[in-house]
């Protein structure tokens, strides 16, 4: 019997803890055709998360529980849920029934269909604020414009199922600061689509405040490329065509008044000499920002040791 872990981190989740588990039971109980592990991560909370989730071991035999040593955040106790499943695939969800588990059926349709990654996707977000809807907009074309290869799903979060084979090589990324919803599609591997309609939170607060959306929307962008690096090199050619137009124009238009086909007085030539030599040493300042921030990009392309390319398989006669 295929086995599926399902991945909950909580983080002061007391009030949404029963009802997580009323509704994951009973998913569990109408597919009895898989062998089901529940690993919920108590990420550090300080309410009654961490009993509530003992206690339920002892009725659940299914149920893992990590505890985690601190609050380390969202992104990092789905980490440690990853490491410490053992299932055949594996099913972060959030434990708040945003991600609703009746929803794990047709992931698990969709995976024994052959797709290695299946994403569920919110495909209504009306129950969202329209300020979460709107910065969600903005986050998503950001991430999109600014990676070629990789493309970041629109209004997918963590809910998603990964093949053992995927969450292996998530889990062997070395990477500290780890953005999940990027380094699953820097993966790649054969993708499918559920869609889904997200509801309010059951119950409780969310754990996500402003700072914390866009310190997320920071490191999904310094995850996914080090393309605004470079942004220098376009920064320099700029400033360098500037710097030579004007100083070609002048040039001519100082023989020219030598010659008194124009007029300009010698002020005026100072004044455009003195611009000229500021857009010089933009250029000259900008060319060393770009040599840097080469370097810096592959430094830090380095540091990550993501792998440089995944075989998904070799057909051989
Ligand atoms: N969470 C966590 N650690 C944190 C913050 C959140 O484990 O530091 C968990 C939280 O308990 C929930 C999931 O991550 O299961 C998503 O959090 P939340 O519902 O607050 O986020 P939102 O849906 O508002 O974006
Ligand atoms: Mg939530």
């Amino acid at each position: 019997m295929k086995k599926v872990s399902i991945i909950v981190p909580m983080y002061n989740e007391e009030e949404a803890a029963p009802l997580f588990f009323e509704h994951i039971e009973k998913v569990i109980n109408e597919n009895k055709n898989y062998e089901f592990e529940i690993v919920a991560v108590n990420d550090g909370s300080k309410d009654n998360t961490l009993s509530i989730l003992l206690e339920k071991q002892k009725i659940l035999p299914h149920l893992v529980v990590v505890d985690l040593s601190r609050n380390w955040g969202h992104e990092s106790a789905v980490t440690a849920g990853l490491k410490e499943a053992t299932g055949d695939c594996l099913i972060p969800i959030d434990a708040d029934l945003q991600d609703p588990p009746e929803l794990i059926p047709e992931l698990l349709k969709m995976w024994e269909e052959g797709y290695q990654v299946v994403n569920a996707q919110r495909g209504n977000r009306k129950k969202d604020s329209s300020f979460k809807k709107n910065t969600a907009g903005i986050y998503y074309k950001l991430l999109n414009h600014l990676s070629s290869k990789v493309k970041v799903p629109y209004n997918v979060a963590n809910f998603r199922l990964l093949d053992r084979r995927v969450a292996d090589h998530v889990i062997e990324m070395q990477e500290t600061s780890r953005v999940f919803r990027v380094q699953v599609p820097f993966l790649g591997f054969k993708t499918g689509t559920v869609l889904f309609s997200r509801e309010e939170r059951v119950k409780g607060k969310s754990k996500y405040n402003i700072r914390s959306m866009f310190n997320l929307a920071l490191s999904s962008i310094v995850s996914l490329t080090t393309r605004p690096l470079r942004w220098s090199i376009g920064v320099t050619v700029f400033f360098s065509c500037t710097f030579l137009l004007s100083a070609v124009t002048e040039l001519v238009l100082y023989i020219l008044a030598l010659n008194n086909i124009v007029n300009i007085s010698n002020f005026g030539f100072a004044i455009w000499l003195i611009i000229n030599v500021m857009l010089f040493i933009a250029c000259f300042m900008f060319f060393v920002l770009a040599v840097i921030s080469v370097y810096l990009s592959q430094a830090v392309e380095d540091a990550r040791r993501r792998p440089t390319v995944i075989v998904n398989k070799v057909y051989k006669k």
